[in-house]
């Protein structure tokens, strides 16, 4: 099932040659049942890295019945030793940190030094899980009337379903897997099509650390409505987790509705990143940097409308530009790479169309503004000015590098202009003024609030959007509740026939 290319290194070569290319069903790597293939390719060069199983409706059905026979055992399993388990999977994630973050390079397109920074991030989820699953508690308590007595308990949800996207392969699948386990659930993970090769390693260093068979079943596949559709319908799962588009996600919630499966949804976003006249230059322009270029642009938290006060914007904008400017795209192996490739081919039609659309409307091109020719699909860091409310890049979530910079004058036209999309995943805003900061975080229409910061990724806080953009948190003491039942016994009065 290998293919790899003589023009690699040797330590692409060896990786790519470790990586279990089979599907993980009930502990055991095995080919699909109809024995088809996923070509996973190269961002960078658009060279096929390397050919892997690609899971059937059949192979779906058995990664499902072998999580559903896991269940109750997991579910037992003592919840220090569940933690102990993601705890040695935090510890071998972090030691194998260069594999992890060369194999999200190759697949994916993002710089070494990006990939090794979703490696630290993404470990942080196993290990802040691994101490979540000893604090599952619940209450006892004499009711109002001082009769009955309320027993409040928590327990797991059952086989969860997780699918995640390509743009972080390895946080999105530690963010899900984290919790579930932690919780008690067992889980079907179905990585992203165009970078499954992280979920294929990550997957054989949680057996490595001690996940029983069953716990964890990995399933990439070319059919991923054909293969999870069934398993939706199915009685036996009881929860699904989505990390993805929003239109994906809206087709998801619909099938989900038939068996009332508990749901998460992290979905699209359309970030506001405002810059008010009284913002400290320097932590804006860096900020603006970090929101907007992390991932190549290609994050659902990136900056999609820098929406900058008119005071401030001559300065903001020429410190901005310059910095962009400096950026250097290359592949994601290049050492002197900023930025790297974008995904795939229709992500940089999409991106360029929406350049050419922007200016089309009227607005001006400040840097970049055009696609390499060379094998792969390099978008150069862009920069738009001026841009009209009518142009796509406004209204569309780019995901790409490409920063839309628009003025405006008050503190009330910023929020309408920041507010005005269907989405509501992240904001930020820079500002010196704390009662305007505290202002902005209870007007925007957002879940997470970036305040004088580019980043508000954090395993610690709950992650999630309102609006389009989700239904419910990931990370945080949030996190665990996503794969938590609450079950209640009422217990009559302990004392009433009692002779006291
Ligand atoms: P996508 O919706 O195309 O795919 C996401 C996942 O869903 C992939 O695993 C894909 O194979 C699967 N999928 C696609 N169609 C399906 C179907 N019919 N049935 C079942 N599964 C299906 O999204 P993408 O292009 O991989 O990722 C980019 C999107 O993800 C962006 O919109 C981005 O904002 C969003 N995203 C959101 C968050 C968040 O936390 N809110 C994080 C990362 C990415």
């Amino acid at each position: 099932m290998t293919t790899t290319h003589a023009s690699r290194s040797d330590q692409e070569r060896t990786l790519l040659a470790s990586i279990p290319a089979g599907l993980l069903i009930d502990g055991q790597w095995r080919p699909a049942s109809d024995n088809g293939v996923l070509p996973v390719t190269d961002p960078a060069t658009g060279e096929v890295l390397l050919e892997i199983a690609s899971a059937t409706p059949q192979d779906g059905a058995d990664a499902l019945a072998a999580a559903a026979a896991a269940q109750r055992r997991w579910a037992r399993v003592p919840a220090r030793d569940r933690g102990e388990i993601l705890r040695r999977a935090y510890e071998a994630v972090v030691a194998r940190t260069e594999d992890f973050a060369l194999i999200m390079t190759l697949e994916m397109g993002k710089t070494l030094a990006e990939s090794r920074a979703e490696v630290a991030y993404a470990a942080e989820f196993l290990r802040w899980f691994s101490q979540e699953a000893t604090r599952i508690d619940g209450r006892y308590s004499v009711a109002p009337d001082g009769n009955s007595r309320l027993l409040v308990t928590k327990k797991p949800v059952g086989p969860a379903l997780l699918i995640t996207p390509w743009n972080f392969p390895l946080a999105m699948a530690t963010r899900k897997i984290g919790p579930a386990l932690a919780a008690g659930c067992t889980v079907i993970l179905k990585p992203a099509a165009l970078t499954p090769l992280t979920a294929l390693l990550f997957s054989q260093v949680l057996i490595e650390a001690g996940v029983p068979d069953g716990v964890v079943n990995t399933i990439p596949t070319r059919h991923a409505g054909a293969v999870t559709g069934p398993l939706i319908a199915d009685p036996r799962l009881r929860k699904l987790s989505f990390t993805g588009s929003t239109e994906v996600g809206q087709r998801l919630l619909k099938d989900a509705a038939d068996q009332v499966l508990r749901i998460s949804m992290e979905l699209g976003g359309n970030a506001p990143l405002i810059v008010f006249d009284d913002a400290d230059l320097d932590t804006a322009v860096n900020g603006a940097m970090l929101a907007k270029f992390r991932n190549n642009g290609e994050a659902c938290t990136a900056a999609n409308r820098i929406l900058v006060q008119e005071g401030i914007a001559p300065a903001f904008t020429e410190r901005f530009v310059a910095r962009v400017k400096e950026l250097t795209l290359a592949r994601g192996t290049d050492p002197d790479a900023t930025v790297g490739p974008v995904i795939d081919q229709d992500t940089l039609d999409k991106v360029a169309d929406l350049v050419a659309d922007a200016v089309q409307h009227g607005a001006t091109l400040a840097a970049g503004g055009h696609t390499l020719d060379r094998p792969g699909y390099f978008h150069e860091p862009t920069v738009l000015t001026n841009v009209p409310a009518t142009a796509r890049v406004m209204r569309e979530e780019i995901f790409g590098p490409v920063a839309p910079i628009v003025t405006f004058s008050t503190e009330q036209e910023a929020l309408e202009l920041a507010n005005s999309t269907e989405f509501g995943l992240v904001g930020y805003a820079f500002t010196s003024d704390l009662n305007r900061g505290l202002r902005v975080a209870e007007d925007l229409e957002v879940g997470m609030l970036g305040l004088n910061s580019g980043l508000v990724s954090n395993p610690a806080a709950p992650f999630g959007g309102v609006k389009h953009s989700g239904l419910g948190r990931e990370g945080g003491r949030e996190g665990i509740e996503e794969y938590l039942e609450t079950t209640y016994v009422g217990i009559a009065n302990p004392y009433q026939s009692a002779d006291l």
